[in-house]
């Protein structure tokens, strides 16, 4: 009520303002000469929304997410298309982080629904049973050992082909029919886990849920009832993984859930991790077994300093609520390589296995071996970090060099030896770091040959000799993957 009074307060006479059941409101503006007239009135309605309301004593405080759709179009509306609409686009604030504002877009969409499938289709897709998980491989990439399988849906659509989770999951927002898929999931699995036990393979799966599946009041006694149906599933062959953004829509509701859970021998994990809020004192509320590295950390932790720093601050944010780490998305042996050296054992991606039908998962097991470089890879001691941020940080220079030679950068990075970060490095820990006098003096002239190869492709840039500069890349990554072959190797030599 508070709010909803702020929020009248914050638009216009004439506005209308209506509660349309649970949390979410429908603002109706009207007379706007053009979108842009809308944005301060919408801003005002973000910031109400988010101000703290304080009652008997205690500061209350929750985020709006606003999703705008105008009228008219260049196709005729009606009152319920708007509204879904505008539905749809707070869908998407929601996705992109909260407390924000998104303006339905009408390209965009129409776009997507021509892949769309309807809700209908899918309801006739699950009587057939046209739905199928697949399983991707959950391994320790040190030992070799597979801890476990995640269930990822996938449609054998009659006309489509195979179809990913991405081009249906989206169209069960909100709907009835998402409920009775997730449980579809959760049946499926288990039946799975069931096969493999007969086949001798003991290995646990993890099964995502959706956030409006995890938060209905009765999803734990369904789940007893799902494992009663399935007696030979026992504690910890069941792993329920939720996006760390819907673990912290309601964090009460959801610890209470996760610890009925764990009750009943089903363990937790936050997907994507990384990519919500989590501050520290939600993180000891929720008592997940596992956090799942988003990919998108993962993918760039090689080239880019910044993501290696947040890989490395949520391992160690694992390893001090004891939870076990895992990183999703592991594309290449290298990318393997560098998550063991920073002490993240576990991985999944592709480099290991892409998901596959439940049924070609045991021999893959029996035959599956860890890359031979991951082999004796050490965890780089604490003192050694600033080694491994100087390989990111080189080969981002590298990266950013040769942006700026096929004209995505407008300036190049510095070329001048002692001021990139790798220089910066080599004066404060390298000298020392680099081991006999031959080793360093290797060491620093690879260093200046790979920046006199860069300030000559940056000349024949300026020259415009755009040909010869882009030509002259290859090498320059060869330079690079030398030298950070070298610094590497000063790791594994142990000190
Ligand atoms: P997720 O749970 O984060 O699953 C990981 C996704 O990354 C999967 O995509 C997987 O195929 C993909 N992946 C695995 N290794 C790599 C890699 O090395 N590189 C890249 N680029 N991708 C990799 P998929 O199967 O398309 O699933 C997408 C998302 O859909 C999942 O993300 C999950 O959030 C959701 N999803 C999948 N199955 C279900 C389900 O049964 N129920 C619910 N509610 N959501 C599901
Ligand atoms: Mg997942
Ligand atoms: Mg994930």
């Amino acid at each position: 009520m508070a709010l909803s009074s702020r929020m009248q307060q914050a638009l216009r006479d004439g506005d209308t303002l209506a509660r349309l059941g649970g949390d979410e409101f429908v603002a109706v503006l009207g007379d706007l000469a053009d979108p842009e007239t809308a944005a301060p009135v919408l801003e005002r309605l973000r910031v109400a929304a988010a101000q703290p309301v304080v009652i008997e004593g205690r500061n209350l405080q929750v985020s709006a997410s606003l999703g705008v759709a105008f009228y008219p179009q260049r196709t005729e509306m009606d009152a319920e298309q708007l509204l879904r609409q505008a539905d749809q686009a707070m869908y998407q604030a929601k996705v992109a982080g909260k407390n924000r504002c998104h303006v339905f877009d009408d390209e965009q969409d129409r776009s997507i629904r021509g892949h769309h499938e309807s809700l209908e289709a899918i309801r006739q897709g699950l009587k057939a049973q046209t739905f199928e998980l697949y399983y991707q491989p959950k391994v320790n990439m040190r030992t070799g050992a597979l801890v476990g399988a995640e269930a990822l849906i996938r449609w054998h659509h009659p006309e489509r082909g195979l179809l990913l989770p991405g081009e249906f999951l989206p169209l069960l927002h909100h709907s009835e029919l998402s409920i009775e898929l997730g449980e579809w999931v959760l049946d499926a699995a288990m039946a799975q886990v069931v096969r493999w036990k007969a086949q001798g393979l003991q290995v646990p799966v993890s099964v995502n849920i959706d956030a409006q599946h995890l938060q209905r009041p009765n999803f734990v006694s369904r789940l007893k009832a799902l494992l009663a149906v399935h007696p030979q599933v026992g504690p910890g062959d069941l792993e329920l993984e939720i996006l760390e953004t819907s673990a912290l829509d309601d964090i009460g509701l959801v610890s209470q859930l996760m610890n009925d859970c764990r009750d009943i021998g089903v363990g937790f994990a936050l997907d994507d991790f990384g990519t919500g809020y989590s501050s520290l004192t939600y993180l000891r509320r929720l008592p997940a077994a596992l956090l799942k590295i988003d990919q998108s950390f993962v993918r760039d932790m090689l080239d880019d300093p910044e993501d290696m720093a947040i890989l490395e601050g949520v391992l160690g944010l694992a390893r001090a609520f004891r939870m076990q780490a895992i990183a999703e998305g592991v594309e290449t042996a290298e990318h393997g390589a560098f998550l063991l050296r920073l002490g993240c054992d576990w991985g999944q991606g592709y480099a290991i296995a892409r998901p596959m039908p439940g049924s070609a998962l045991p021999a893959w097991a029996a035959q599956w071996q860890p890359e031979p470089s991951w082999k004796h890879l050490r965890v780089t001691p604490r003192e050694d970090l600033p080694l491994l941020t100087a390989v990111v940080e080189h080969r981002a220079w590298v990266a950013a060099l040769a942006e700026h030679l096929n004209g995505q950068r407008l300036t190049p990075p510095t070329l001048d030896t002692s001021s990139c970060h790798l220089g910066q490095w080599w004066h404060k820990h390298g000298r020392t770091r680099a081991g006999d006098q031959p080793g360093q003096a290797r060491l620093e002239a690879m260093h200046e040959d790979i920046h006199h190869h860069a300030r000559t492709l940056v000349a024949l840039k300026a020259q415009g000799d755009t040909e010869h500069a882009l030509a002259g890349v290859s090498t320059l990554c060869a330079m690079r993957n030398g030298l950070t072959a070298h610094l590497l190797a000063l790791l594994d030599e142990g000190r």
